[in-house]
């Protein structure tokens, strides 16, 4: 697998967001090398909690498979998954997660807790993390630093 051209593909989504004034977070699912969605977080254009851009592709990727089982996809997101999208990834008994850069404070693939690897629960997923770390949070940095400077 190409790590590094499906992260491009997330990072162009987290783009997307950035533009929109989200927080800048893309998300692309693959089976077989094919792209079955691509999405980023769109919480304040939408006003909804849940609308993370992981469960934005799992959702579109079940709606065309016709299947909620992700089984043999690979999962890239820009940044690691929280709990909810942790918790979406097994439920949706997704593979592999691929993300950019990790999130010491909401991060459940191995940060503050691990969800998706854990060995407790009825599924594990394998984990590479800092793919593109650089880029990827590089535009969380801008995204937030802008916040901060439109709030003086
Ligand atoms: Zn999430």
């Amino acid at each position: 697998m190409d790590h590094k051209f499906y992260m491009s593909l997330a990072i162009e989504e987290a783009q997307k967001a950035y533009n929109k004034g989200e927080v800048p977070i893309g998300a692309v699912l693959v089976v077989d090398g094919q792209i079955i969605s691509r999405a980023h977080n769109n919480r304040e254009e939408s006003q909804q909690a849940l609308n993370h851009a992981e469960i934005l592709v799992i959702k579109e990727a079940c709606e065309k498979m016709g299947f909620w089982r992700l089984d043999n996809t690979y999962l890239y997101s820009t940044i690691e998954p929280c709990m909810m999208c942790s918790g979406a990834i097994v439920q949706a008994r997704i593979e592999n997660v691929i993300f950019g850069a990790r999130d010491p404070k909401n991060g459940c693939c191995g940060s503050k807790m691990n969800i998706v690897a854990s060995g407790i629960f009825n599924h594990d997923a394998n984990i590479v993390s800092g793919i593109m770390e650089e880029e990827c949070s590089k535009i969380m940095k801008k995204f937030f630093k802008k916040l901060r400077d439109s709030k003086r």
